[in-house]
């Protein structure tokens, strides 16, 4: 099919369509299993309906437990019917009625059959959607003590969003699971860490723990096929910027940051890199064309600053310096949860709000 330059889909409102609306259309008939439905997956030759429709607050997508794929409504349709980007947008805004398409190409055939053989091998890139769901949970440590700093429907809401979830992992209760879902609504990673909850310590509200990759954990136990690699290229929240899509993003590193931030500061959309070192044009790819704030940890504003400089064609960048002056001088370390944690505790009358050591 040619080029359509003119052609321009209104993408966040396709990704919006109901994704069982789409599988019906396309044919499908979508069985509930509790809150989502079920149905064939297009990404292997799916015997039993594996593939999970998922459709609540901030979510619209699907995957499948039996490969690990899925994606947004867009992919779906292309992997249904072997569509171009171009033909699953045109089949989704002629049939479900969405304007602002310019220019007279053919609608594409829909496919009467699906040919197995031509079904790409399962490889679990990503891990499954269902078992970063059933974690869901506001129970974790980090949720513990924010919703004793915020309103805790305000921690819930943010929980959901960002999908936290809650683990018991080496003898210890209420690990924070930050898993880094992509564009398509993939898990690429799953990082857990432990928060201290105890306000009389001086390490309190700051990880008590070393961090761990769940996926890699799963993997070793046996839960996860052994040829599994999980990608650590995909921003903490990058699945909400497709929800978003006129949102001025806040961009930070660490994913408690990002949790921290989205609570004190709704008007922005909250992304972390998961570290320092992944501040790269492929990771930041999905802010394409965005207005992103970029609120460095004090001791990577240097670095970040010029990393920032050599991918200002990628969207509008503006560096702040905002943990620099708010930093105390003695913390070489702080970043924008510390400083809005430390705010938090001195209105709320608790002790140790000084006590920020390492992060
Ligand atoms: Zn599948």
């Amino acid at each position: 099919m040619k080029t359509e330059k003119s052609t321009h889909f209104d993408t966040p409102r396709l990704r919006a369509i109901s994704i069982v609306e789409v599988a019906r259309k396309l044919g499908d008939t979508p069985r509930r299993v509790g809150i989502n439905h079920v149905t064939h997956c297009p990404w292997h030759d799916d015997h039993h309906p594996s593939l999970s429709l998922v459709e609540k607050t901030g979510a619209n997508y699907c995957h499948c437990f039996s490969c690990g794929k899925g994606g947004d409504v867009i992919s779906f349709a292309m992997q249904h019917e072997d569509w171009s980007f171009q033909d699953a947008c045109k089949w989704l805004s002629s049939t479900f009625g969405i304007s602002a398409i310019q220019g007279a190409a053919p609608m594409p055939q829909r496919k009467s059959n699906h040919n197995p053989e031509e079904r790409k091998e399962p490889a679990y890139t990503y891990i499954p959607m269902p078992m970063v769901e059933r974690l869901v949970s506001a129970d974790n440590s980090l949720c513990q003590i924010l919703m004793k700093l915020f309103h805790p429907e305000h921690v819930k809401m943010v929980t959901e969003a960002y999908l936290l979830g809650n683990y018991s992992l080496y003898g210890k209760d209420n690990w924070t699971v930050f898993p880094s879902i992509d564009a398509q609504g993939r898990v690429c990673n799953l990082k857990v860490q432990h928060y201290d909850t105890d306000p009389h310590s001086p390490r309190y509200t700051h990880s008590d723990s070393k961090s761990y990759w769940l996926g890699k954990i799963w993997k070793d136990n046996g839960l996860l096929p052994e040829k599994s690699e999980f990608s650590s290229k995909c921003l903490f929240g990058e699945h909400l910027l497709y929800k978003y899509p006129a949102q001025t993003v806040a961009l930070v590193e660490s994913p408690k940051n990002a949790i921290v931030g989205a609570l004190e500061h709704p008007e922005y959309l909250w992304v972390a890199t998961g570290n320092k070192t992944s501040l790269q044009r492929e990771v930041l790819e999905p802010l394409r064309s965005r207005d992103v704030l970029v609120i460095p940890d004090r001791d990577a504003i240097p670095l970040w600053r010029q990393t920032i400089k050599t991918l200002d064609d990628l969207a509008n960048f503006v560096v702040s310096d905002y943990c620099e002056y708010m930093a105390p001088d003695d913390q070489k370390k702080f970043d924008v949860a510390d400083h809005i944690i430390s705010k938090r505790l001195q209105g709320a009358s608790v002790v140790n709000q000084n006590q920020y050591t390492e992060f």
